[in-house]
């Protein structure tokens, strides 16, 4: 279902930063710097997040704020197979955002990332600078089923408007409700986890300093707040 394997975004190496280098910093304005770990041991690509994420979001044919990634290993015959979940990395300095000619993309106190449909105009200037391909062109009205939309698309659909572009939130609307994202609490084998990247004693915290978490390209020189630990 997911386009993964066609995607070019991890071609290359997949740099670790070094544990001291990783840059936990302190948003001091804020209370909390919202961030994901993802555990690479753990995921097994069912892709239920996935489903979790087109279900919450409602997202059209052909976009997917969280993909799945499938890559192998080694040669025969010591291969490995390792799925790499891939949501919006919320960068502590988007790409996306200082390249955005129209003020549409923001970052929040709490450091998600978002996309204001009604101020996009399309230009994908972001899109082409996001190293992470996570941005998505909605071009074109589209449903699943060839009868018509669904009651449930109908809905969701209202929330998307050809024309722009747009990404993984973090589900903004369920973290505003003091709920986590919708990929996190599905993941049956609980690969990701969600909380506050500045405060030491959280999970992710702890999980990045005792688990060696890293960065997708920390060269990239946007400071993704996503985390991974080595499969
Ligand atoms: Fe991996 Fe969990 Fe997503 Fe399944 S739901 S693909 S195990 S991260
Ligand atoms: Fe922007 Fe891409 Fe970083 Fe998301 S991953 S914040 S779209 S640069």
């Amino acid at each position: 279902m997911v386009g993964a394997e066609s995607r070019t975004v991890f071609a290359g190496t997949v740099g670790a930063a070094p544990l001291g280098k990783l840059r936990l910093k302190r948003r001091e304005e804020t209370a909390m710097r919202l961030g994901m770990v993802i555990d690479l041991k753990k995921c097994v690509g069912c892709r239920s997040c996935s489903v979790a994420c087109k279900v919450e979001n409602v997202t059209p044919p052909g976009i997917f704020w969280n993909d799945v990634i499938q890559r192998e290993w080694g040669t025969f015959p010591n291969v490995r197979r390792v799925y790499l979940p891939r949501p919006c990395m919320h960068c502590d300095d988007p790409l996306c955002m200082s390249v955005c000619p129209s003020g549409a993309t923001q970052q929040r106190a709490d450091g998600i990332v978002t996309v204001d449909n009604e101020i996009c105009i399309g230009c994908r200037a972001c899109v082409v600078a996001c190293p992470y391909e996570a941005r998505y062109f909605y071009g074109q009205a589209k449903t699943y089923f060839p009868q018509g939309p669904t009651p449930l698309e109908e809905r969701g659909y209202q929330k998307h408007k050809v024309g722009t572009v747009e990404k993984c939130t973090f589900c903004a609307e369920r973290v505003d409700k003091g709920l986590e994202p919708a990929c996190v609490v599905t993941c049956l084998v609980k690969a990701r986890y969600f909380g506050d990247l500045d405060d030491p004693n959280s999970e992710v915290a702890q999980l990045i300093t005792h688990r060696f978490g890293f960065q997708l390209h920390p060269d990239s020189g946007c400071n993704p707040k996503v985390f991974y630990l080595p499969p």
